[in-house]
């Protein structure tokens, strides 16, 4: 609840960025709030619990800021899920529809030991097509899913019904 306030406070709304007619939200504030951030970070922590995940994905670039301090914060291991030819090494790949056009996520394949449990996280969730590449990717790389957090989710999107029954954990929604 004091998450939700402080993510609600802290984000910009920038008009046509990256494209006219699009209403970006913006989280950096957020993140250059040290108090506000630990904040935020520990509720994700508690939410989920401490025990119940292995591992923390997330998903570039935004994602990489959020899962570091997870990590950090619980003493596991944190993996990246970039975009398409960013990782030096075997890796399977997922591709998505964009409104125009087509994104790829990509992982190790080595990522993680079968059964590892991952928690996934992202700044935060639209249309639900990265989450649902990065969900799929995770899977294919043998980790179980643990949980899905974003900090902010724009609902009229859709991301939420395109990702169920997937359950999605959201700081904040709009
Ligand atoms: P989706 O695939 O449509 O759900 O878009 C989610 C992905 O795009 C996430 O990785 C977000 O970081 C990024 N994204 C989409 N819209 C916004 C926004 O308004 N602010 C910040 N990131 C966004």
């Amino acid at each position: 609840p004091e998450a939700a306030r402080l993510v609600a406070s802290r984000v910009l709304d920038v008009p046509d960025f990256p494209k006219p007619g699009i209403a970006f939200k913006d989280l950096m504030p957020l993140f250059a709030d040290g108090q506000a951030f630990r904040q935020v970070i520990d509720e994700i922590v508690a939410y989920h619990g401490r025990a119940s995940f292995d591992a923390v994905v997330g998903i570039e670039a935004r994602g990489f800021v959020v899962a570091a301090a997870i990590a950090y914060a619980t003493g596991v291991g944190v993996v990246p899920v970039r975009k398409a030819g960013k990782l030096p090494r075997a890796a399977y790949s997922a591709s998505y529809a964009l409104e125009y056009g087509e994104a790829t996520l990509e992982v190790h394949q080595d990522a993680f030991t079968a059964g590892h449990r991952v928690l996934v996280v992202d700044d935060v969730l639209a249309t639900g097509g990265t989450a649902a590449a990065t969900l799929d990717l995770v899977e294919r790389a043998g980790g179980t899913v643990a949980g899905f957090t974003v900090l902010l989710e724009l609902s009229f999107l859709g991301g939420r019904q395109r990702l169920a029954p997937r359950p999605v954990h959201a700081l904040l929604t709009v």
